[in-house]
């Protein structure tokens, strides 16, 4: 059985950038994830927004590392090569309670140390969003704010915590876990077994079942459903900014967000549920992102929307919204990196730092890595090379010259390289992920057969053994009008 230094154990945007932070020293690491592929609980559903941190109560956790957090991403982008857009974000208020509000948020941000803040009037946020409906009076802009990929920042930091030493895992659902009497942790997951001297549990809205199986009960969790829509490339009104309402107590409200690939994405919804599995799309939900983005955005049509999706944020209950992160009061060596709903993307850098000390204090010795390599190489993207370079790819293989996904342009080749990338891919939701390949227009409709066939072709699969996701989502079953299969 593999002895590590920490198991971490969930594979979304908390879990993997403890594993990258983890593999900046020099110790055993490895992450556990139940699921095909890292990044699809929370990690997949949710804006991507870097919120900058003008939004957290000074002096709470979130606060510090909110910020924090933000203010590694533009770093971050550049060494492990992932996208990154810098559209700022404006808070707009439509009456003069908003401005009391937004003045109040200007000044936490002030304090939490947000760089650049200011309050704007309606003539500066015509001047850059033009279609903003007249009776939006001030808004509070936050210039510095990014947007990211947040399933592609998850996978970039477990590309590269796994270059540099960590083990990460799929299908590795973990069901019980033991303390034993040298201090030591029995693992143990459907169908393997793993030793370690440190746990950090990251495993989202599933943190408390996970803590259970030791007995640690230190607090209780539920799930904040949320709805998004992703709207065409094609537009005549596109955002240029991220524009929020003046926020709610529990919501940062409905907003337009222009994401990385050049598609605009309308969210969220924010609902408490019971079950932690509800991803579905609620019709009522998606009715008040329409209404509430046409409060913004009235001319923004509907008729473009492509996608909508779902995330669950993992809320622990009666914690002030506050992230919980520290280690176990009952069981030593036992790390919460729980609660991480929003702005758990922005704050994933900082977390894994918070998370590193925190292992620190327990007693890991961490000393740094000198041959460390903080650089990622990112996977050929055939659709932005210029057409020499485009050529030259094609001749060295003919695969990057056979378009599969004709709404994102992705190649064969492409797809190919994700499935045999170093986190692999191995279900169409993933391919997806990597390389876009379904994610534009038409949403598949027209290239998933063949994304089927390629991997099938590629892992020695039958076609019918494909899965969307989830084990057991297959895609294909059975030949139909009796056709081969
Ligand atoms: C609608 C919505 C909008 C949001 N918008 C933003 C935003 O714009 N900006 C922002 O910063 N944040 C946003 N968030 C919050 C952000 O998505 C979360 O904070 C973040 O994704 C949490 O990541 P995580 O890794 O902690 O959890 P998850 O991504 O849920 O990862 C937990 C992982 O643990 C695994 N797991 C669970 N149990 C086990 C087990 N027993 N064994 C092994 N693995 C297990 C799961 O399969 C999962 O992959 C939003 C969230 C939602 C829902």
């Amino acid at each position: 059985m593999n002895h590590y230094d920490i198991i971490i154990i969930g594979g979304g945007i908390t879990g993997t950038a403890i594993a990258h932070e983890c593999s900046k020293y020099k110790l055993t690491a490895a992450l556990l994830e139940r699921g095909t592929d890292i990044g699809i609980g929370a990690t997949k559903g949710n804006g991507g927004v870097v919120h900058p941190g003008y939004d957290p109560t000074p002096g709470s956790l979130k606060a510090k590392i909110n910020v924090r957090g933000a203010n590694s991403y533009p770093r971050l982008a550049k060494e492990l090569n992932f996208g990154i857009i810098n559209p700022g974000i404006f808070v707009i208020g439509f009456s003069a309670a908003d401005e009391a509000v937004l003045r109040h948020k200007l000044e936490f941000g002030i304090k939490n140390g947000v760089r650049d803040l200011a309050m704007i009037t309606a003539e500066q946020m015509h001047n850059r969003e033009p279609h903003l409906a007249t009776d939006a009076k001030q808004a509070l802009y936050a210039p510095t704010a990014t947007v990211v990929d947040p399933f592609e920042v998850a996978i970039a930091f477990a590309e590269n915590a796994k270059a540099n030493g960590v083990d990460i895992l799929t299908n590795q659902p973990v069901t019980a876990i033991e303390k034993r009497t040298d201090g030591s942790f029995r693992i143990s997951t459907a169908n393997q077994q793993f030793a370690c001297s440190y746990i950090v549990n990251a495993a989202g809205n599933h943190a408390d079942a996970v803590a259970k199986l030791l007995g640690i009960e230190e607090y209780q969790m539920k799930p904040r459903h949320g709805d998004l829509l992703v709207f065409d490339k094609d537009m005549k009104i596109k955002p240029q900014t991220v524009m929020f309402p003046c926020p709610g107590p529990d919501t940062k409200g409905i907003a337009c967000i222009p994401t990385v690939h050049g598609n605009t994405i309308v969210g969220s919804t924010a609902t408490m549920m019971d079950d932690k599995e509800a991803v579905d799309n609620y019709a009522p939900g998606i009715q008040a992102l329409i209404d509430g983005v046409h409060k913004i955005l009235p001319e923004l049509d509907a008729g473009k929307i492509i996608r909508t999706f779902a995330g669950l944020r993992p809320v622990v209950l009666d914690n002030n919204n506050d992230f919980f992160i520290a280690e176990s009061q009952t069981v030593k060596g036992f790390i919460h990196a729980a609660g991480i709903q929003s702005p758990g993307v922005a704050s994933a850098p900082a977390i894994a730092e918070q998370v590193r000390d925190l292992l620190d204090n327990a007693g890991l010795e961490m000393k740094p890595k000198s041959d460390y390599n903080p650089y990622r190489e990112k996977q050929i993207v055939f659709s932005e090379l210029d057409v020499a370079k485009q050529d030259a790819l094609i001749q060295q293989n003919p695969a990057y010259g056979q378009i599969i996904c004709r709404c994102e342009t992705v190649t064969a080749g492409e797809i190919i390289d994700a499935i045999h990338g170093l986190i692999p891919a191995h279900t169409l939701d993933a391919v997806k992920r990597r390389t876009r390949a379904g994610m534009g227009r038409c949403q598949s409709g027209f290239c998933q057969y063949k994304i089927i066939a390629i991997l099938s072709r590629e892992l020695g699969l039958a076609v019918d053994e494909i899965c969307l996701e989830d084990q057991g989502s297959r895609l294909l079953c059975g030949p139909v009008k009796g056709g081969a299969k």
